[in-house]
């Protein structure tokens, strides 16, 4: 257990419930390794209550905060300062109370693409079909844009949240995206170079599900799943069967936290510890 003095810096994480969250053993074992006098602890905050708390958080002297669900969108105008990434993606999972400022961050996307590159999967000229159209596929799906995906088929249970992350993206990239439901995927999932899950489809405790089910993959597609618990989705596993590279939700998750706690300390961070103590935490986790 970390000593708490009167000089100890705290960071934390804040979401509505925030009791699952892995963050905090992966941050604190961070921040000793650094040998930091620093604290991340997590903050429970109902969404009605987030301005008060952000406020309260600021003028208690935390230096910064992660920020995962509801309160991604919401913390976007509650900032005085969003960074490039947090006004594309409409969303901010880091908060650096800096100075007068408040900065607003997304670090998901970027954690996404530098987790994918750690694990040798590149983007770069790729045709990616990308399922869902929520939160973090905002962010995933601008990252793969910049990261320079040739194509992206974004499919969603929800096609007109699909046709607006695709407008987003062309946006970006004119005719780089286009969007589609989940049904009668199989030509574009067949000649996918790589393929994202960002649905909740499949996440535990409902790890039984998979938001689609793969025909024949080209043997160099590669499929990813950002969902980190279970460790293997139903999704992962019918790809593994094929033997394509297969990756999960550990890497963005590491990732996303390196960047932000590099933000607050301007320390680097000691990132294959943090993701041996998620790995660890999750292990125990599944164990029950
Ligand atoms: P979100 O904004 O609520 O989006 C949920 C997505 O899942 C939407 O596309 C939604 O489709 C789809 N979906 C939900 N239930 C479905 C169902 N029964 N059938 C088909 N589609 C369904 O959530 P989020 O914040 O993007 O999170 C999504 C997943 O990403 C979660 O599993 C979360 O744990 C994971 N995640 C991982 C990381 C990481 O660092 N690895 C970071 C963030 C999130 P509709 O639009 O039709 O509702």
């Amino acid at each position: 257990m970390t000593e708490i003095w009167g000089t100890t810096q705290v960071v934390g994480v804040i979401g509505h419930p925030v009791r699952h969250s892995f963050s905090p053993p992966m941050q604190n074992a961070a921040l000793a390794a650094l040998g930091l006098d620093w604290v991340y602890v997590p903050f429970d905050s109902a969404p009605a209550d987030l301005p008060t708390a952000l406020a309260g958080l600021r003028a208690a002297g935390v230096v910064g905060l992660n920020a995962t669900i509801p309160h991604k969108q919401a913390l976007l105008p509650l900032v005085t300062v969003a960074t490039a990434e947090a006004q594309l993606t409409g969303t901010v999972n880091t908060v650096h109370f800096d100075g007068d400022q408040i900065v607003g961050d997304s670090t998901d996307g970027p954690g996404f693409v530098t987790g994918l590159a750690a694990a040798g999967i590149t983007v770069e000229g790729r045709r990616v079909v990308l399922l869902g159209a929520g939160g973090s596929a905002r962010a995933v799906g601008v990252a793969l844009v910049k990261a320079g995906a040739e194509r992206v088929l974004i499919a969603n249970r929800t096609v007109p949240r699909a046709a607006e992350l695709a407008a987003l993206l062309n946006g970006l990239a004119p005719g780089v995206a286009n969007a589609s439901d989940l049904h009668r995927l199989d030509p574009e999932l067949a000649g996918a170079e790589l393929i994202v899950n960002t649905t909740a489809v499949g996440m535990h405790p409902d790890s039984h599900a998979q938001p689609v089910s793969l025909p024949a993959l080209r043997s160099h597609c590669a499929v990813v799943d950002i969902i980190y618990n279970p460790a293997r989705t139903r999704l992962l596993q019918e790809a593994a069967l094929q033997g394509v590279k297969t990756l999960n939700g550990v890497p963005m998750l590491v990732h996303q936290g390196a960047l932000s706690l590099q933000r607050w300390t301007g320390c680097a961070p000691p990132v294959a510890l943090m993701q041996q103590v998620l790995e660890r935490e999750l292990a125990k986790r599944a164990a029950g």
